[in-house]
């Protein structure tokens, strides 16, 4: 258990820059492992949704006296599904209440289905610089079992339609460990996403999460429980096949060209402050974690009309019955550290000694001495360049290394 005793706890400033999270929460079909906060068949919550995040981006460009802005996330959900004039009135309304800094990346989500050159033109101008594009597979059976509504031709030719456009900076999603999904079909898939020459590649291992029409499947006998031995085959496949194709690994589930790493991401792994806007969306700010309205349809109709932002704590002057927030979780010093950790120790160049004594005032070494000899011993984390970090052995049980992070905060 860590040792917790005096610790500093000052949480970085949103003053110096936060990044942006927008959730969009429709799709045009729900896929069946899908458990996000996203539906399909709520069209008609979309003007309304537009009014709504653009009240929210006022309200917190109001209160947080328009912070700088580093980077900009358009989840979901599926952003691209959204009329593309609802996009341009978005992005309107966040220049005009946060200092969008000139050299911020700015992420859409993307789906294959919804690609023109109309469209990706019309992404360019309004700012976006940087597109995330589900593709999940190059199979076009398994695309089906996944429910997706595009085949991998159309996701290739989407890809080309956004590089011909103007997009410089593409990511695509990939999934494994997928329902009768061979080594073979795997390496074609690889295959596929190598010759599009992306600049980043994101792969996640399915989970089936309780709940779903997939959870359902599966404990029904209609697809096989996935088989981890064959997804943790996977997962070294793609790490040689990336690494021989100039990619590199710079997170668990993520690689990159050189400097085309995720900033918006590097935000969450890094602890830094982040604002979240729109149903269900989650914040880090002010040392505060705070959770909005989950349901679209009660954050249109609390927050489609103007309301009330006046307080001395931005946060708290949120979370009145005529405001966004819904849910403030306690921040502790203990919970801070244990997330810098868990999170931190994703990345490959894992967490840096400096910089955990730097934000909380005492050395690594000394809050978890224990712990990291323990780890170090079952050769699951390594000390390299100042540097705490999963070895080879520990990215494949990463789960395990995060767990002893998590203190309790009776230890202090
Ligand atoms: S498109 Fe993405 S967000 Fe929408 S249901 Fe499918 S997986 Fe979920």
């Amino acid at each position: 258990m860590p040792n917790l005793v005096h610790i500093e706890h000052a949480p970085p400033s949103y003053v110096s820059g936060i990044g942006l999270y927008l959730h969009v929460p429709f799709c045009q079909t729900k896929c069946p492992y899908c458990d996000f906060n996203t539906y399909s068949g709520i069209e008609d919550q979309i003007t309304g949704y537009v009014r709504s995040v653009q009240n929210e981006l006022k309200g917190w460009g109001i209160l947080l006296s328009h912070p700088p802005v580093r980077t900009i996330f358009l989840g979901g959900g599926t952003p691209s599904y959204l009329p593309t004039n609802d996009l341009e009135n978005i992005h309107k309304t966040i220049q005009s209440s946060f200092k969008v800094v000139e050299s911020a990346e700015i992420t859409m989500e993307c789906n294959p289905g919804d690609v023109t050159s109309d469209k990706a033109a019309s992404w360019l101008a309004s700012g976006v610089n940087r597109i995330s594009m589900g593709v999940q597979s190059f199979d076009d059976g398994l695309l089906s079992l996944l429910g997706r509504r595009h085949t991998a031709l159309e996701a290739k030719q989407a890809f080309r339609t956004l590089r011909a456009a103007g997009f410089l900076n593409q990511s695509i999603d990939l999934i494994y460990g997928l329902p009768y999904q061979s080594a073979e079909q795997w390496s074609d898939t690889l295959d596929g996403a190598i010759e599009l020459k992306p600049d980043h590649i994101s792969l996640y291992s399915l989970q089936i999460e309780k709940g779903t029409p997939l959870a359902v499947d599966v404990a029904v006998g209609k697809y096989p429980v996935p088989d981890d031995d064959l997804a943790a085959d996977m997962y070294e496949e793609a790490q040689s096949r990336l690494a021989e194709n100039g990619f590199q690994q710079y997170e668990i589930s993520n690689w990159a060209k050189p400097g085309m790493e995720s900033q918006h991401n590097l935000i969450y792994w890094l602890n830094e402050p982040y604002l979240g806007v729109g149903p269900g969306a989650h914040s880090w700010l002010s040392g505060q974690r705070f959770a909005n309205l989950k349901s679209p349809r009660r954050y249109v109709t609390v927050v489609g009309n103007d309301y009330k932002i006046a307080g001395l704590d931005p946060v708290a002057a949120m979370q009145t019955p005529a405001g966004p927030v819904e849910q403030i979780d306690i921040t502790t010093p203990a919970i801070d550290i244990a997330e810098t950790m868990m999170m931190g120790m994703r990345l490959n160049k894992g967490v840096s000694y400096e910089r955990f004594e730097q934000r909380f005032g005492v050395g690594l070494d000394i809050v978890f001495p224990k712990e990291v000899e323990r780890l170090l011993r079952l050769g699951l984390v390594e000390i390299t360049d100042n540097a705490l970090m999963l070895s080879e052995r520990g990215r494949l049980l990463g789960n395990e290394v995060f767990a002893e992070f998590i203190g309790d905060e009776d230890d202090s």
